[in-house]
């Protein structure tokens, strides 16, 4: 490990694509491979899938209580995405960035769009494609946990998701899952680096110039 530590700014990582383009599968791994880089847990009025965790998947809220989160400013974004209301709650965010840990983000295009309007900087914004028409539909059938109706809306839904790719700056087609979480590693390392999010640079290049 080296000893040289170099404060910067956590980043925020913004994940989005169409259901079933394998982006929850990809989120988890790169949470369980690096370990400087936390989810974000987003409220919703959604009900709870099985298996799905209340404060762990999402934070599981009444249409009211979302309503009186929004009008409290407490989310840095917030969407009807499926007539369901999702957002992100603010404070977290925003103890996680300046205490120089990234935060992962699995929002739709809406919420992007704001995340960019307030926080721009601070943002790196990566689109997940599924390979094919025919994969998507593939992986939302086998997920079995939606009804097929809901199904069938998700899949009319995607097309409009696909058409926001070109707000994105990095495009992963996620037709394998290793090589897709090598890419999504590969950006955040990068990412990392940045001059601009560097804030502890200035002291380290004057205490280097110092020395010589
Ligand atoms: P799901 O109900 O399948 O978990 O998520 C449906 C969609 O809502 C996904 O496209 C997901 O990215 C999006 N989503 C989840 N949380 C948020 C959020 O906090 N804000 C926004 N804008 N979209 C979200």
């Amino acid at each position: 490990m080296s000893e040289i530590d170099i404060h910067r700014r956590g980043l925020m990582l913004v994940l989005s694509s169409p259901s079933g383009a394998g982006k929850t599968t990809l989120s988890r791994r790169l949470l369980e491979s690096d370990g400087e880089i936390t989810m974000s847990v987003s409220a919703t009025t959604r009900k709870p899938r099985p298996g799905e965790q209340d404060g762990k998947d999402y934070h599981f809220l009444t249409t009211e209580d979302f309503g009186v989160m929004r009008n409290k400013g407490e989310f840095l974004e917030h969407a009807k995405v499926f007539d369901n209301y999702y957002g992100t709650p603010k404070g977290p965010v925003e103890e996680a960035l300046s205490a120089g840990r990234d935060v992962m983000f699995d929002i739709d295009w809406q919420g992007t769009q704001q995340l960019e309007e307030s926080a721009s900087n601070d943002l790196v914004k990566v689109f997940i494609l599924p390979p094919s028409g025919h994969e998507l539909e593939k992986r939302l059938n086998t997920r079995a946990q939606d009804p097929p109706d809901v199904v069938a809306g998700r899949m009319a839904k995607a097309s409009d998701e696909i058409s926001h790719y070109a707000e994105y700056d990095y495009i992963i087609v996620n037709d394998d899952v290793e090589k897709a979480l090598k890419e999504l590693t590969a950006i955040l390392v990068a990412e990392r680096v940045r001059r601009e999010r560097r804030v502890g640079l200035r002291t380290f290049v004057q205490q280097l110039q110092q020395a010589l």
